[in-house]
């Protein structure tokens, strides 16, 4: 086994190479699989070889390493056989919060450990590893909080907030500063409680809409914090693996604000969640007609359409209606009906949500159309069905200057011939934002549970054969 430790840095090197072909294979649905399998390899090498290279192997920590390892992987299998579809955005940002204490953790036992003298080099890492690690743990609690609909992740406002905010980061820089400088343990604990409770203050102001992207701020966050943990513990592959999830997790930030049409800066310093929820709160005085109708109605329609664009979102997921879907989709593909799938970036509640259900149900991905490549299509189309989708739809983001959401792009679904929308009451989507394509002459809305009224629609256009 000493040939593992003498060859440490080529081991390490493999699983960065490894690593770095998980995120290519992750950036594509076809891809995606073998991704996932490189990154298992990737983090199978860098275990075993920090396992041969950190502790002596008499050493009886061993032995609670192995013991943590266990009792991690056991529930982590656990979590991730029993975790639903719909829970997933909440269970990651439980993880990126886990990332974040095991920095706290680490950072506070290399101080604490008498035996070790910090230079200033490795005293700034401490410092700076420890409080990017309390923000995005406390941090990520709130959004699992808040993705979760805990009631005690409320949303906070008012213009305290922002002098709050200032005030927190102010103090948490002076007492890391002090610690730099004094290598004093108090500052150290201080910076460290400060750095918890600004988290939550940065986080708590934003909600609604902007959760994507928080989520993968935080993802980002986390691989840095996971960096930093990698210079305290002088461990290659952690710094290696910590910046490529600190990067990917800032471009995939990038992304989604570009996919929305916001600044970064903006998301998490400007007021849109806060708005978005107000605007919910308040609700519209003047109840607006809409037009409903049952799954026959829409099965007739669909199955005399040449073309149908089925929009699917929240609701899809939440219904698990996914493979009931798929069936809806070769039902009318048999009677010769061209039938698509529009994806928008931030349906469902994480990146990419709807596309890993439409995998899971074995849509074929020629099926399936990013914004970008279809929203043109929307004018020539004779039927949209959208499902359990609501803020992604929702015109008021084009023609509304007023709304909160205006700006973002959206799946143009109100442009086609017909629109019909699936979802169980007139209920706003997580934005808490009316929208008025359920109000259009030429929409039907279909109410009822996504799964439930899609196979009611496959038996109408079969029974109808
Ligand atoms: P929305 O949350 O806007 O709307 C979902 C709709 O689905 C609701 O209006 C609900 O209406 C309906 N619905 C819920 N359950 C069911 C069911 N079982 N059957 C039928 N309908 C159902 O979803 P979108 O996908 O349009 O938009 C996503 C929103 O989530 C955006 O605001 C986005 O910013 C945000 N978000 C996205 C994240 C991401 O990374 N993708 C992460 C966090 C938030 P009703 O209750 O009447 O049934």
């Amino acid at each position: 086994m000493s040939f593992i430790a003498d060859y440490a840095n080529w081991f390490y090197l493999i699983g960065a190479v490894l690593f770095i072909m998980t995120l290519r294979g992750l950036s594509g649905p076809k891809t995606a699989i073998m991704g996932n399998r490189y990154g298992m390899a990737g983090m199978a090498i860098a275990i075993l070889t920090t396992f041969f290279v950190a502790p002596a192997p008499e050493s009886p920590v061993v032995w609670l390493i192995i013991a943590a390892m266990v009792l991690g992987g056991a529930i982590g299998i656990f979590r991730a056989r029993t975790v639903p579809m719909t829970q997933m955005p909440e269970t990651v940002a439980l993880m990126h919060s886990m990332v974040g204490l095991s920095a706290v953790c680490i950072a506070a036992a290399a101080v604490l450990h008498s035996g070790l003298h910090h230079d200033s080099l490795h005293r700034f890492e401490l410092f700076v590893g420890c409080f990017v690690g309390a923000i995005t743990f406390s941090a990520s609690i709130f959004a699992y909080g808040k993705l979760a609909a805990k009631k005690w992740a409320k949303t906070i406002k008012g213009g305290s907030v922002k002098p709050i905010q200032i005030i927190l980061l102010v103090l948490m820089l002076a007492c890391g500063a002090h610690y730099f400088l004094t290598e004093n343990l108090v500052s150290f604990w201080a910076m460290t409680g400060v750095a918890l409770v600004l988290g939550y203050y940065w986080i708590a102001p934003i909600g609604g809409g902007d959760m994507p992207v928080v989520v993968s701020l935080l993802n980002s966050f986390s691989g840095w914090a996971a960096a930093g943990i990698g210079f305290t513990l002088n461990n290659t592959m952690l710094i290696i693996a910590g910046s490529l999830v600190g990067s990917s997790g800032a471009i995939l930030s990038y992304v989604m604000c570009k996919a929305m049409n916001r600044s970064l800066f903006n998301v998490l310093f400007g007021g849109f969640g806060q708005t978005a929820v107000a605007a919910g709160e308040v609700g519209d005085a003047k109840p607006k007609n809409y037009r409903s109708g049952s799954p026959d109605d829409a099965g007739f329609l669909m199955s005399n359409a040449d073309s149908v664009i089925i929009v699917p979102g929240y609701g899809m997921a939440q219904g698990r209606a996914q493979n009931a879907v798929k069936e809806l989709a070769n039902t009318l593909k048999e009677k010769g009906v061209n039938v698509r799938f529009a994806i928008h970036p931030v349906a469902g509640r994480m990146p990419g949500h709807m596309n890993v259900l439409l995998a899971e149900a074995d849509v074929p991905y020629e099926d399936i159309y990013e914004m970008d490549e279809i929203n043109s299509d929307f004018a020539s189309t004779d039927v949209v069905l959208v499902i359990g989708a609501n803020d992604v739809v929702n015109p008021a983001a084009k023609d509304d200057p007023s709304s909160p959401i205006y700006g973002m792009p959206i799946l143009e679904a109100y442009k086609a011939q017909t629109v019909m929308v699936i979802k169980r009451s007139m209920a706003t989507g997580y934005a808490g934002l009316d929208n008025d394509l359920f109000y259009l002459d030429k929409t039907m809305m279909i109410f009822g549970d996504a799964k439930k009224v899609v196979e009611d629609m496959s038996k109408s256009i079969n029974g109808g054969h």
